[in-house]
């Protein structure tokens, strides 16, 4: 496979405003060749846990949107439901955690779609071509009903997966039950202390796997098929997924749930690499970053774009007072012996999910970096 172009601009604004440069990425990346006219077009991000301000400014999305508007599309912003217990884990608290960081139809000129409804369970089961694990993704039904699908990318640690880029950002698509799959071996469990015996669980179970003999929920984990409906439905979030799956293997299924959203739809894909924290937009706070800011990338090829990032990351100095700056201090170093992402998360190997992104045919990870 050739090598796919990734676009790069760095962060230097004395002459023009940054979301300037960004439209201006986005052009010579080639995005006025996509066919937008009348296309509902899904922008894809991460609306960040309330807590975190390591996630994007809503003038990045705006940016994207007015762009899409300009070629005539129909652009909103998209995220699914957290499978964890959060701000953002049905859509009612999910669209209040976005207004309060700011991603609002007058910050942005168009809405957020929470894309797998109301409790996560609004969702299409779509064939991945070429799976290993994961014969069909549940994917949130408004991804699946766009006609282009744009992701943008905060780029950053991530504590199972390396680091949070543009495959993973992606593959968060799945609705709660598609997240149960991706992040378990696929059944959840029950916390006693938390369970007050209401029955909702059993009521929302198409398998009967609860019994309440002894006044709380309990769980038969032979009848369980993983579809993460009761969690969705406890009211008191006594039911927990175990998040038990291996890395690596969590790595190749969100490949595979980005195969499944991606295939058969005009895509492009942005990455900022700024303000990149050792963890998720998901924790409630975010860390210092590790690395000066660097800039934006846009590519069509989600794995070229990652693999660019991860490099760019890498050949940056160590910022002083982070997380890698002391674990490297307390290894008695001058900057990191090997990868930064490993260094921070020692059981990840992020190559996993783009080796396999690469058998999937999602792209290449040989990339030819243009600066514009
Ligand atoms: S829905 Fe939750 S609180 Fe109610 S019985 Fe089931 S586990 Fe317990
Ligand atoms: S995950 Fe689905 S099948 Fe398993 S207990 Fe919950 S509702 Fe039933």
């Amino acid at each position: 496979m050739a090598a796919s172009k990734v676009y790069f601009t760095d962060f230097s604004a004395r002459k023009e405003p940054l979301q300037r440069k960004l439209y201006r990425l986005m052009v010579a990346a080639g995005i006025k060749n996509m066919d937008f006219e009348n296309k509902f077009t899904c922008i894809k991000l991460h609306l960040g846990e309330p807590g975190n301000l390591g996630y994007l400014r809503p003038n990045y999305a705006k940016t994207v949107a007015d762009l899409v508007k300009e070629l005539g599309g129909k652009p909103f912003l998209s995220d699914a439901n957290t499978l964890y217990v959060g701000r953002r884990k049905n859509a009612l608290e999910h669209l209040e955690a976005a207004y309060e960081n700011g991603f609002s139809p007058f910050s942005t000129g168009c809405h957020v779609i929470i894309a797998d409804g109301l409790k996560g369970t609004d969702e299409v089961e779509v064939p991945v071509a070429g799976a290993e694990y994961c014969p069909t993704a549940k994917i949130g039904r408004a991804f699946m009903d766009a006609d282009v699908f744009l992701s943008l990318t905060h780029f950053k640690g991530h504590q199972s997966t390396g680091f949070g880029g543009c495959l993973k950002n992606i593959g968060m698509v799945g609705s709660r039950a598609g997240k149960m799959e991706m992040h378990s071996r696929g059944i959840p469990s029950v916390n006693a202390k938390k369970c007050v015996g209401c029955r909702i669980c059993g009521q929302n179970c198409a398998h009967g796997a609860f019994s309440y003999d002894s006044g709380k929920a309990s769980l038969d984990e032979g009848k369980c098929t993983g579809c993460g409906r009761c969690i969705a439905h406890c009211p008191t979030d006594a039911i927990q997924c175990k998040w038990d799956e291996a890395r690596s293997v969590l790595s190749k299924k969100v490949a595979e749930y980005t195969k499944a959203v991606v295939d058969g739809r005009p895509c492009f894909h942005v990455t900022l690499v700024m303000d990149v924290s050792p963890t998720c937009d998901c924790d409630t706070c975010n860390d210092l970053p590790v690395i000066p800011d660097v800039g934006m990338f846009a590519s069509f090829d989600p794995v070229a774009l990652d693999q660019a990032c991860a490099d760019a990351v890498n050949a940056q100095t160590v910022a002083k007072g982070s997380l890698l700056d002391e674990i490297v201090r307390e290894q008695g170093l001058d900057k990191p012996k090997g990868e930064y992402f490993r260094t921070m998360h020692p059981d990840t190997r992020w190559e996993d999910g783009l080796e396999h992104a690469e058998k999937l045919g999602l792209g290449t990870r040989e990339y030819e970096l243009i600066e514009i």
